[in-house]
């Protein structure tokens, strides 16, 4: 437990460093000034070409969501990449190292040409976090998380990162072993990562940029629209494509009956849901309580793990 308690501690510090030198050395290798590049040039475009032109410019919650991107993005997300799929690769290999195997990767794709890597990185790692994404609506647990980044009732590119950081550890840990087992490190990622934000940003904008056939493949603001539907024909929604709308529309899950620029955002009862960077983060794990109808029963003691 201590090996893990120190990569975890380390991973930290290490992160800490990383962050500070980003913020003080501008580079193209550098996800900080990416992010605010990109947001900087989707909210441009928001206010030249706008698809709601009576929604503000600065919209309901632009702030909040300000604040949600560089939290998942930075205090989160790559964290994640670091304390946490640090102590999940070394957990992993333990585990795997029980039953004497010592290597995943079940490919030998380091040599192939750089692009085709890439490419198959994105698209393998977009087609898991399209099955990620329908977990997250049909399991009622996960759901309570991913309600967060339903709550948006006036869509803008900035709503794209508001999600809550359970979803990281779900998206991050599911991720993790199907691409490792293709040989991918995490420094493979910045690229993809960077080129996926991008797309996340302008699926989620407030922009009248129509893709025409190019729809069928890449997401798009069209067509993301219809997710954040308050009242969708299925139970458990469409569209859940990431980056990519050809999942959906390969496996049936589109779903874009009209122009869906005015329609209505959210879910049943959005309006109670809390306002609050906090209370939105206690949320997901109080909801479950108050389902409960039944007096609660005590709690026993969880047996303490002897020196795990
Ligand atoms: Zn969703
Ligand atoms: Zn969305």
């Amino acid at each position: 437990m201590e090996k893990y308690w120190n990569i975890f501690i380390s991973s930290f510090a290490g992160y800490a460093n990383y962050l500070w030198n980003e913020i003080l050395n501008p580079s193209w290798g550098n996800y900080f000034y990416w992010l605010l590049g990109l947001s900087l040039f989707f909210w441009l475009l928001e206010i030249i070409l706008p698809w709601r032109q009576h929604q503000a410019r600065i919209r309901q919650d632009f702030w909040l969501d300000g604040f949600y991107m560089f939290f998942n993005f930075f205090l989160f997300s790559l964290v994640g990449f670091n304390a946490i799929s640090n102590i999940g690769v070394e957990a992993f290999n333990d585990f795997l190292a029980l039953f004497g195997v010592r290597n995943l990767v079940a490919f030998e794709i380091q040599s192939w040409p750089v692009w085709a890597q890439l490419l198959t990185l994105f698209v393998v790692r977009d087609f898991i976090q399209w099955n990620v994404h329908r977990l997250l609506h049909r399991s009622e647990f996960l759901w309570r998380f991913h309600k967060l980044h339903h709550s948006v009732q006036q869509m803008g590119f900035a709503a794209h990162l508001r999600f809550h950081w359970g979803e990281t550890i779900v998206y991050r840990t599911l991720e993790y072993i199907p691409l490792a087992m293709i040989g991918f490190g995490i420094q493979d990622f910045f690229l993809v990562h960077i080129f996926a934000t991008a797309i996340g940003h302008f699926n989620h904008s407030n922009l009248n940029i129509k893709l025409g056939p190019l729809g069928y493949i890449f997401n798009n603001p069209q067509m993301h629209i219809w997710h954040h539907a308050k009242h969708m024909p299925r139970r458990y929604g469409a569209n859940y494509g990431i980056s990519l709308s050809l999942w959906d529309y390969l496996f049936g899950t589109a779903y874009m009956p009209s122009d869906g620029r005015d329609i209505e955002l959210g879910f049943d009862e959005v309006e109670k849901y809390p306002k609050s960077f906090m209370e939105q983060q206690w949320h997901p794990f109080l909801e479950g309580q108050d389902a409960d109808t039944t007096p609660a029963a005590p709690v026993e003691e969880p047996k303490k793990l002897e020196n795990a």
